[in-house]
């Protein structure tokens, strides 16, 4: 689950980590009085969207040479004016994707006079299976330009998780930032923050883009983008209320309220598969036959007939979806629940497009008959192949 900016600064707030004061608004007649509890003379107006790059965004209605979704302003009026401008607007970065992301929120902060923006997150590595700090000097702008390009300009520190950050670890980190005096000793403190912000609240990603040295010599968190893993939210009360479904895909939060693992994709055949595994193969195979997947979809190994007839509904239900495909192995989960699941749902929502389904596993035959004897338009499929390439010619 992702936050806003404004959302993962409270939170970071929380544990000491040195932010800006700031206000959140969703309505331009909000803007001044918002400022007005800000010291100033110089404000920052930031666009709340769940992407990155907004600086270097575009509004998609006002001219191309209009400022983007990071503005500075040296003024209560400038603050009013900015945010006059950018509330209810597009903005499209790098990562919102051509469609972009409309502004409900800005988010009014005091502006800091920067000397250095350096680059800071923590996330889950891998490849070393620890919680690694991930530094560089070169913050602020795209941090994958520096990876590939300089990447013995960035620095990772893996910590042990019995030991947590040690002196060291901070030490090595400092250098990595070339961080010295008031900025050193701002870290050595902020570093062991951000950990334990890190694992208590089971974040995923925690990322400082940029972190900065002020001129004053001390450090700022100036962007915070977080991440929390979706397992653990159940233990998390207060972070599961900054949730902001309007910064989600509408079929994913459907489908998420019945448990479903959903991903809405780009092409148009919807698929609904049991087992992640299952799925991928089934969306490569739709590729390979030439193709590409509405959804990513796995109902599950114990799914049941309501189950079933919510994932087909958010699959009818998204109007790119031109064919279906149904792919079931039938192990913990039983052909003719599927089966009866399908015919309910089809008869519920209606069928406009052609449905194969291909079954096998526990119950298969009696799956099968279920579906012959619904006098639903449905193809039969042999096995997978053959599902697959069935599905492909009749979207056509
Ligand atoms: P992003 O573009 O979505 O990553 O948004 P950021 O919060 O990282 O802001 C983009 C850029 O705006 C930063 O890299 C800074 O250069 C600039 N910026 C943001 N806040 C301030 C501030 O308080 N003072 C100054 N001088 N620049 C700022
Ligand atoms: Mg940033």
């Amino acid at each position: 689950m992702n936050i806003h900016e404004y959302q993962a600064k409270e939170v970071l707030k929380g544990y000491g980590a040195p932010v800006a004061e700031g206000v959140a608004i969703t309505s331009a007649d909000e803007a001044e009085a918002a400022a007005k509890q800000l010291p100033g003379p110089l404000y920052v107006v930031k666009s709340q969207i769940h992407a990155g790059g907004r600086g270097k965004g575009k509004f998609k209605e006002l001219s191309p040479d209009a400022k983007g979704g990071v503005r500075l302003a040296k003024s209560i009026e400038e603050v009013v004016s900015n945010a006059k401008e950018m509330l209810g607007n597009t903005l499209v970065t790098k990562q919102t994707g051509e469609a972009g992301k409309v502004v409900n929120r800005l988010y009014i902060e005091d502006g800091a006079d920067i000397d250095r923006e350096l680059y800071l997150s923590l996330l889950v590595d891998r490849s070393v299976g620890q919680i690694a700090f991930v530094a560089s000097t070169e913050g602020g702008m795209d941090i994958e330009t520096v990876a590939e390009k300089t990447p013995e300009k960035i620095v990772t520190v893996p910590i042990d998780p019995i030991s947590g950050v040690t002196a060291a670890d901070a030490e090595k980190l400092c250098t990595a930032l070339k961080l010295g005096g008031a900025a050193k000793v701002d870290g050595m403190q902020l570093f062991p923050i951000l950990y334990k912000a890190f694992t208590e609240k089971d974040m995923s990603l925690l990322e400082i883009n940029p972190l900065i040295v002020m001129t004053d010599g001390h450090l700022r968190v100036l962007d915070a983008k977080v991440s929390f893993d979706g397992n653990a939210l159940f233990r998390h009360d207060d972070i599961k209320a900054l949730r902001d479904e309007s910064e989600e895909d509408a079929k994913e939060i459907e489908a998420s309220k019945y448990d479903l693992a959903y991903v809405a994709l780009e092409g148009d055949i919807g698929c609904m598969v049991n087992g992640a595994g299952l799925a991928m193969a089934t969306m490569d195979i739709i590729k390979l036959y030439g193709k590409e997947p509405a959804n990513f979809l796995d109902v599950g190994g114990g799914a049941n007939k309501e189950k079933v007839t919510a994932a087909f509904k958010i699959i009818t239900a998204d109007p790119n979806v031109k064919g279906i495909l149904v792919n079931i192995f039938g192990g913990i989960m039983r052909c003719d629940v599927i089966a009866e699941g399908v015919v309910a749902a089809v008869k519920e929502v209606g069928l406009k497009v052609p449905l194969v389904v291909r079954l096998e596993g526990t119950n298969v035959e009696k799956g099968k008959a279920i579906l012959n004897e619904s006098g639903l338009a449905i193809t039969a499929a042999d096995d997978l192949d053959d599902a697959a390439k069935k599905i492909v010619a009749a979207v056509g």
